[in-house]
């Protein structure tokens, strides 16, 4: 059906759905859920915990109305026969006129932490009655998910043919059900076990496609060029180095260099712990490319890791010859050019960036070697892209941070060969994590003084609250003035989301530079920097943060050789346990998915969309094998008419969803 024929949104809306690319209603079909909410799962009040997206039945005490910074604040105090709570709505100055004292209603969102109490965060009112399990829509072009999911039942009733890709025997063979019965099930979910069997079937097929396009990919990969690739090439860089590599760096350095002697292309997954020294790895690499007449890309998450990474890169190769250039948001203008020019001419010899790396059209003289400093925050979209731009195909490299279970490993980086960096260098001083309850604050804070005054510095890390930038930026600064009140001989600085990026890169830098003792910081990203003179990590509201995140913040500290600190401000709980009672990333990674699921292991919802629905059941140790006797099922008679019928299926779809783009 036609999207304009869509009843109940007007033309504004029809014409930037078309403009955004939704012609057929179909196309509103493959939009997934951002989340489910199930409100049949009540928690009583008095359970709420922070971090957790709730609902509760409770009945309204009383209700006030506040400004903060010219914005209206409504709060309502509800209670049920265990405990009561505050809900907080900013800028819905009519939610007050909803309220009526004594009512008692469903609330559904986010709790979270203020000084120490626990909040409702814009939660959603229903009447009590309500039951079942709803899908949550993301907004689309200004249209409410409400009206959202109207359209998509529209669209169902009149969808053209959901023809099943998958194969009769394969879906009964593992149990599954059909296509158009898991689509119908994702959108109208009658029972969370209907919901998970369609989530099932959809990952599996996701995850199977996936699986069959890496491995054709890699039966096919074209050739690389093989290099002269061994510890004598790149001795003079490791004579360079402040300090003798460790045992594990040597040991997968070796392996990279090994691959990289060969012509089939190499593709490696280093992992390693925060601070196990993955740069250096990437850095030697680099410099047997530019030794063998090659250029080498390294990307990374961020700007301020870029940028970091440039500094490091230029500080270690430059000394050797090497040309370093970067390609960030802040070139600009004539130096942009000239650095594209350098890439084009062959006249840079190594370019470290972001996004940019692959989104711009970046032409490279002969590229060897790429590497992709992941951290968890690249699809499978960007790795491919960025892979197609060597002529010959080049050898690549992606370094993860946080441990990745196997399985997951396995989905996210197909049929790459992994190493793992499991030595931190000498002298590291394991970080002591404590949980410190909001009583044990002030205490936490002299600790914090005491340290200050000799010399060292903190970081203060505040989760983001995804419903508003502002009550980020709000929270922190609040944070910040706390602090300050607490500690008025030290020097803190903000830093937070709505900042301009040169004001972010001068604070981190100043922190760096040790003219600022305290950093707060609203993002969890921007915090990758290297400060070894950083010894205490305050994570407040840590139970917002996944025990990934959580251990990825806590490796920014302990990076010199002093004991570092990591306070984790929450309840204790067997969360919290867990991280101080192991160091170890494997360990915590592993917990995170028991705890968790996958999907946030990854730092993404389980919102069943491109990368993230290929991710979201991954960790699923069931799913994957079933998947991979699916996938070699299919291999084993690649010719058959069903299998020939697939596999191209797999390509086209992949290609389509930008998942994977084939080399040659
Ligand atoms: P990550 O693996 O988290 O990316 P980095 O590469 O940023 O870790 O390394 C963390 C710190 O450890 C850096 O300051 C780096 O210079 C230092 N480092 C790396 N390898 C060694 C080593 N073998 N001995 C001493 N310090 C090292
Ligand atoms: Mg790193």
């Amino acid at each position: 059906m036609d999207i304009s024929k869509l009843k109940g949104i007007g033309k504004v809306r029809v014409e930037a759905l078309q403009k955004a690319g939704y012609t057929d209603s179909d196309q509103l079909l493959y939009r997934f859920p951002k989340e489910y909410v199930d409100y049949d799962l009540r928690t009583p009040v008095g359970k709420l915990h922070s971090g957790q997206k709730a609902v509760f039945l409770a009945r309204i005490k009383k209700t006030s109305m506040a400004r903060f910074k010219g914005r209206i604040v409504t709060y309502a105090t509800v209670f049920d026969e265990t405990g009561e709570i505050v809900c907080v709505w900013f800028n819905q100055p009519y939610r007050a006129k909803q309220l009526e004292i004594g009512d008692t209603l469903l609330f559904s969102g986010l709790i979270t932490r203020n000084k120490g109490k626990i909040e409702a965060m814009s939660p959603k009112t229903l009447p009590r009655d309500t039951h079942g399990i709803q899908p949550v829509y993301a907004p689309l072009c200004d249209i409410p998910g409400k009206t959202y999911a109207s359209l998509v039942e529209q669209a169902y009733q009149n969808a053209g043919d959901l023809h099943d890709p998958l194969p009769e025997d394969l879906l009964q063979r593992f149990s599954l059900p059909s296509y158009a019965g898991a689509l119908y099930a994702v959108h109208f979910p009658d029972s969370p076990e209907q919901l998970a069997l369609a989530l099932k079937r959809l990952s599996f097929e996701d995850m199977l496609l996936f699986r069959i396009v890496m491995r054709r990919m890699h039966e096919s990969a074209g050739l690389g060029r093989a290099l002269k690739a061994n510890m004598t090439v790149i001795q003079p860089f490791i004579d360079s180095l402040p300090f003798k590599l460790t045992g594990a760096q040597s040991r997968v350095l070796n392996q990279c260099l090994s691959d990289m002697e060969s012509d089939t292309p190499m593709a490696r997954l280093v992992e390693g712990d925060v601070g196990c020294g993955k740069t250096v790895i990437a850095f030697a690499l680099l410099y047997c490319a530019f030794e063998n007449g090659c250029q080498g890309a390294m990307m990374a998450p961020t700007e301020v890791l870029a940028q970091q990474h440039y500094a490091e890169a230029k500080k270690l190769l430059e000394p050797l010859g090497v040309k370093v250039v970067r390609l960030i948001g802040a070139v600009k203008g004539k130096e942009r050019k000239e650095t594209l020019a350098a890439l084009a001419d062959g006249s840079a010899d190594v370019v470290i960036g972001t996004h940019a790396l692959i989104t711009e059209s970046v032409d490279y003289k002969h590229l060897g070697l790429i590497v992709t400093d992941e951290q968890h925050r690249f699809g499978v979209r960007q790795r491919t892209a960025l892979e197609r731009k060597g002529k010959t195909a080049p050898h690549t490299l992606v370094m993860s941070a946080t441990p990745i279970p196997r399985t997951m490993a396995l989905v996210l980086y197909g049929d790459m060969e992994v190493s793992v960096v499991d030595e931190l260098p000498p002298g590291r001083k394991p970080v002591t994590t404590r949980v410190v309850p909001e009583d044990k604050r002030k205490g936490m804070y002299s600790f914090i003084g005491a340290a200050v005054a000799q010399g060292q510095q903190v970081y203060v890390v505040c989760p983001l609250v995804e419903e508003s930038e502002v009550f980020d930026a709000m929270s922190a600064t609040q944070t910040c003035l706390d602090m300050q009140k607490a500690l008025p001989n030290t020097r803190i600085e903000l830093l937070h989301g709505k900042m301009k990026s040169e004001e972010k890169d001068r604070i981190l830098e100043d922190f760096a530079a040790h003219k600022s003792d305290i950093l707060v910081s609203t993002t969890v990203i921007e915090v990758g920097v290297n400060v070894p003179n950083a010894t205490i990590m305050v994570i407040e509201d840590a139970e917002r943060f996944g025990l990934a995140q959580l251990h990825q913040l806590r490796g920014r500290v302990g990076r010199g050789d002093q004991q570092s600190w990591c306070f984790l401000m929450a309840d204790p709980s067997e969360r919290m346990r867990t991280m101080c009672s192991t160091n170890d990333g494997f360990v915590i990674a592993q917990k995170d998915l028991e705890l968790r699921g996958p999907g946030d292991v990854m730092g993404v919802r389980q919102s069943g969309m491109a990368d993230e629905h290929l991710i979201a059941l991954a960790g699923d140790p069931v799913l994957m094998e079933e998947v991979g006797l699916a996938c070699d099922r299919i291999f084993a008679d690649p010719d058959s008419k069903e299998s020939r019928r697939l596999i191209d299926y797999a390509r086209t779809e992949m290609d389509k969803r930008g998942l994977i783009v084939a080399r040659n």
